[in-house]
């Protein structure tokens, strides 16, 4: 199983917690500081699942996913957006985007792996049997 997970974040704290999260439940996590970085990255790698961070410098994350979703080998990658924007309006504009979903900031770092992996096609939700 691809257990690739590309997390395009520009904060730091963001990117360890997130990123501790989820090496805990045996993913392989690939880290991008920005847009552009993360749609090259996302190309190379092919990842199971993309977390894409909404506030980025230059190219936002909405930008980013319209322009993964224009890759057609990136098509049934699932993004799932991670943001502190908290308006209903900013929900719909990720999923419009592109996004399959969004989870909140800050990160719950009890229930954040299981969120993620609940966008995972065919994920047997982080158990190792
Ligand atoms: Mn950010």
């Amino acid at each position: 199983m691809n257990r690739q997970i590309l997390l395009i974040e520009d904060n730091e704290q963001n990117r360890y917690l997130a990123t501790f999260l989820l090496q805990a439940r045996d993913w392989q996590v690939t880290h991008a500081p920005d847009g552009p970085t993360g749609v090259q990255l996302a190309e190379q790698i092919q990842p199971a699942l993309i977390l894409l961070d909404i506030q980025l410098p230059g190219m936002d994350g909405y930008a980013v996913a319209q322009a993964l979703r224009r890759n057609p080998d990136l098509a049934a990658v699932p993004i799932v957006a991670v943001t502190s924007y908290a308006m209903p309006g900013d929900r719909e504009r990720c999923l419009e985007s592109g996004c399959n979903g969004y989870l909140e900031k800050p990160i719950d770092p009890v229930t954040f792996a299981t969120d993620v992996e609940a966008f995972v096609p065919h994920s047997d939700g982080g158990e190792r049997k």
